[in-house]
């Protein structure tokens, strides 16, 4: 089914998922999907890697999932070097294999591996490339803080209106406060561009990696939430339970502000966005 058809009928629920490197990565992946199988997610997707096998991996994990599941996929797609027949190319394999949802994206080039040069530079460009391959529903990535790279708040609003506007719905980068989303569709709806974007939720259930990651997307780990986090930090389970509770409150401030739907990163495990459906009694909606 197409993203587009399920976001029609209200508010999505959706989960993401990585390809993994290792068996016992595989097994924990493959755990964490069987668990969030009976929350019937309206979708689930998978991220695209830089480079080497985990790239094949996107493929087989998506056209398993939808000829073993009952669930809708979306395969994300980045860029990075690739050319453009080669983009073409898989596109046409997903066509080919009834997937119906892609994510494009412009993607990061990695400093430690020596990857072609890529020949689309941003995802809009992407966009256009699947829109000729085949009657797909796109979605992009919206950054409510801006992207890291933009000269400027307003350059990045304005690239990513035009992008979605050939899209179908985006996906944001994850955020701590709901603030920044509302800024950011509140911009778009000002140029005239009303599709949907989904808000990404990443639980704050470990510093470390939190802290890495915010860095790297150029997500605010604001002080509010790095405070209530360090008071509990010798406490691992302390920390998860911040997370989830923290998690919780942004995601029933945007369920209460209209969001069109929520998309949670999972890191391949099912605990925090369980116990988040639960507290949110999204399981019997
Ligand atoms: C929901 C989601 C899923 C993701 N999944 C993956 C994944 O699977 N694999 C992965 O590697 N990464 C993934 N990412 C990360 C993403 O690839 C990075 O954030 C990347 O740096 C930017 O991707 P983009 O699609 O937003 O790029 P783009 O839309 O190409 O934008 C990149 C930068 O270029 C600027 N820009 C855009 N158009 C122009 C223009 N015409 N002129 C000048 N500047 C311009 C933008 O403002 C922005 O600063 C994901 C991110 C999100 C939010």
């Amino acid at each position: 089914m197409k993203i587009t058809e399920i976001l029609a009928r209200g508010p999505s629920y959706s989960f993401e998922f990585f390809p993994p490197r290792t068996p016992a990565a595989e097994a924990a992946m493959t755990a964490a999907l069987a668990e969030l199988e009976p929350l019937q997610p309206s979708y689930v997707s998978v991220t695209y890697g830089a480079g080497g096998s985990t790239r094949e991996k996107t493929h087989s994990i998506v056209t398993g999932i939808l000829r073993d599941t009952s669930i809708t996929p979306m395969a994300h797609l980045t860029c990075v070097g690739h050319s453009r027949q080669e983009l073409h190319d898989i596109v046409v394999r997903y066509r080919d294999a009834g997937i119906e949802n892609i994510l494009a994206l412009g993607g990061d080039a990695p400093k430690d591996l020596d990857l072609p040069p890529s020949e689309l530079e941003y995802a809009i460009e992407l966009v256009r490339l699947i829109r000729e391959v085949g009657d797909f529903a796109i979605g992009v990535a919206a950054h409510p803080e801006p992207h890291p790279r933009s000269q400027s708040i307003e350059a990045d609003r304005a690239h990513t209106a035009e992008k979605l506007s050939e899209a179908d719905f985006a996906i944001t980068q994850f955020f701590f406060d709901a603030a920044h989303y509302f800024d950011l569709v509140e911009s778009l709806h000002a140029t005239g561009v009303n599709r949907p974007v989904i808000a990404g939720i990443m639980p704050a259930t470990a510093i470390g990696s939190i802290k890495r990651m915010s860095e790297l997307q150029g997500s605010e780990f604001p002080a509010w939430l790095a405070k209530k986090l360090y008071a509990v930090e010798e406490d691992p389970e302390a920390v998860f339970a911040v997370g989830v509770e923290e998690a919780t409150r942004l995601c029933q401030e945007l369920i209460d502000g209209g969001v069109p739907g929520l998309h949670f990163y999972t890191m391949n495990r099912s605990r925090a966005t369980r116990m988040i459906y639960e507290n949110l009694d999204l399981a019997s909606t």
